[in-house]
């Protein structure tokens, strides 16, 4: 009951200051980005992948805009699919694809096996509206309402922020102001993702650390320190093995003893995991029992190691809702950290972890689903 008059307080400080201004900014928070379809990937039996876009599903918007890559890089050989609706990057794996070409594929198409993360299925992704909301909120107003409806709406508002604020941890988003999830895996690797906190707590970024269990208990330290500033600590299992290779035994192994590692060094149980490489099937589906993250802006760091090219996959693809995907093993990588990082806030973006940005996109993440952007 207390929280329930403290959220009363600010509701009526919030009626207060929007008294005069119907359109308010917590209005946003409603907007329901529920249906979250996610695409499959076949796993690397050869099988067709199934995948699942999902009835009524949306691409993301603007064509081209998820299709990232060292755009432009020199013995790159990019080719577009025709009729693809969905445009997806996707890199063959070097195994089996020595010249490491990309496509841009549909949604729905099977995904190439995997490298590591630079293969990239990319869910498709469908927004929600708040269409009936704001059909209510004008019946409301045509029947005279006008007054008592917006006040409900206002206290609302005002309590999903106070609960947002509340999950994390006192920061606040401003659903109305873009925002990105910058996501660094394979780590901890503290030679780069101090570097990289060191540049996020001066533009007040937070970042999401997929880290592999194994290498968690040499590097508590830095672990500790993600914890301490707001960053999020996530799994990418315990020893960063392709989980559609394994049995549902292995599987579950390699989620919970990831967790159970990250959980060790720094009391931090992970909520989110990402599938080394993306990879999955229907088993991996079933059996992590974690939301799993994938990305829709794939640096491939890792692969060129050239933070001019990280850099402008990032810069000259970003908007709203993006998840990025980089590795903090290497220099490179870091070093295009610090130059993305000050541009992001240049720009409004404000820097959140992926489960910041669930939040204030009002999205539930649930385990055993995929999650590749916000949009
Ligand atoms: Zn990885």
């Amino acid at each position: 009951m207390r929280r329930r008059s403290i959220l009363g307080m600010m509701a009526a400080a919030a009626v207060t200051l929007f008294a005069v201004q119907p359109v308010f900014a917590a209005e946003a928070v409603f907007s329901a980005y529920s249906n979250v379809i996610v695409a499959g990937q076949s796993d690397s039996g050869g099988a067709p992948g199934t995948s699942a876009p999902g009835a009524g599903s949306l691409g993301p918007a603007g064509p081209g805009t998820s299709v990232s890559g060292p755009a432009g890089a020199p013995g790159s050989n990019n080719q577009i699919v025709p009729g693809a609706d969905v445009p997806v990057f996707v890199q063959s794996p070097g195994n089996e694809s020595p010249s490491g070409s990309f496509a841009a594929v549909s949604g729905n198409a099977e995904m190439a096996p995997a490298g590591d993360e630079g293969t990239v299925l990319s869910p498709v992704i469908t927004a929600g509206s708040n269409d009936a909301e704001e059909g209510a909120r004008q019946q409301a107003e045509a029947q005279g309402a006008e007054e008592a409806a917006m006040q409900q709406a206002e206290a609302q508002g005002a309590e999903e922020a106070a609960m947002q604020q509340a999950q994390t941890g006192g920061r606040y988003i401003d659903p109305n102001k873009p925002m990105v999830a910058l996501t660094f895996d394979d780590g901890p690797q503290p030679s780069v993702g101090n570097r990289i906190m060191d540049c996020l707590a001066q533009y007040g970024g937070k970042a999401t650390f997929f880290m592999v269990g194994d290498r968690v208990a040499s590097h508590q330290a830095e672990v500790q320190r993600m914890v301490a500033e707001g960053h999020e600590v996530a799994n990418h299992t315990m020893n960063h093995k392709y989980l559609q290779k394994l049995g549902a035994a292995e599987i579950q192994a390699q989620v919970v003893k990831g967790n159970d590692a990250i959980e060790a060094a720094c009391g931090v149980r992970p909520k989110l995991l990402r599938l080394p490489g993306g990879n999955h099937n229907a088993a991996v589906r079933a059996n992590t029992h974690m939301p799993m993250i994938q990305w829709n802006i794939d640096t491939l760091d890792w692969k060129t190691k050239n933070a001019d090219k990280t850099v402008a996959a990032v810069l000259d693809h970003v908007k709203d809702g993006d998840i990025v995907l980089m590795h903090e093993l290497y220099k490179q990588s870091g070093d295009a950290a610090l130059r993305i990082i000050p541009e992001l806030h240049n720009r409004g973006f404000q820097m959140v972890t992926v489960s910041e940005m669930a939040a204030a996109k009002g999205v539930t993440l649930e385990a055993g689903k995929l999650y590749s952007s916000f949009h």
